[in-house]
């Protein structure tokens, strides 16, 4: 009896931490690469239609993003245009205030066209219907997919750090964990510019 409620209990637990379904295999998420950028800590895709400048516009991440400054070459003020330097002045931003740091993390990023691609993604990878998702991590094959409308510094920020958070433990935290941690950086990156 003892062993048939711990049974059913631990079932429950897994059933509350399970997020998204294991993969059998790797799977093929049908992306097609347009364009491709490196950055230090993640390679960054970009599928056809999708343009550099109009995603490091959408960040809207300026000279004014105190939290950037002093992260790359040393500067004194981050001013750089180019989206491999964001991504990873957030990286590095989102490793030290998780206080994670990841040595050797390289991920990778794949931008898509509109959410309707993004769910296309997300069958393919999950064999599940999923619309109106703005983003999401990908533990198993370390990616992180965005539809380009939706490549905000907050959703960006929130998924990079489920990218942190994932890497950095050797067991995974529960998914509600995970949430409150990325949603925390999500929150810091949303207050005002001045305050970051
Ligand atoms: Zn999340």
């Amino acid at each position: 009896m003892r062993v048939r409620i711990l049974v059913l209990m631990l079932g429950m637990v897994l059933v509350l931490v399970g997020g998204r379904p294991a993969f059998a295999r790797t799977p093929e998420d049908g992306f097609i690469t347009a364009r491709k950028v490196d950055a230090r800590y993640f390679a960054i895709h970009l599928a056809a239609g999708v343009e550099e400048m109009a995603l490091v516009q959408g960040l809207g991440v300026g000279p004014e993003h105190k939290i950037l400054a002093g992260q790359l070459v040393g500067s004194p003020q981050f001013s750089s245009n180019s989206l491999a330097d964001i991504l990873d002045a957030f990286f590095l931003w989102s490793c030290n205030v998780l206080d994670m740091q990841l040595y050797s993390y390289r991920g990778t990023v794949k931008v898509v066209a509109d959410e309707n691609a993004l769910a296309d993604i997300y069958r393919r990878l999950f064999g599940e219907e999923r619309t109106g998702e703005k983003a999401f991590y990908v533990y198993e094959i370390n990616t992180l997919y965005v539809a380009a409308p939706n490549f905000t510094k907050e959703i960006v920020g929130h998924e990079v750090a489920h990218a942190i958070i994932s890497n950095f433990f050797v067991v995974q935290p529960p998914a509600k964990v995970q949430e409150v941690l990325a949603g925390y950086i999500e929150y810091q990156l949303r207050k005002t510019p001045s305050s970051f």
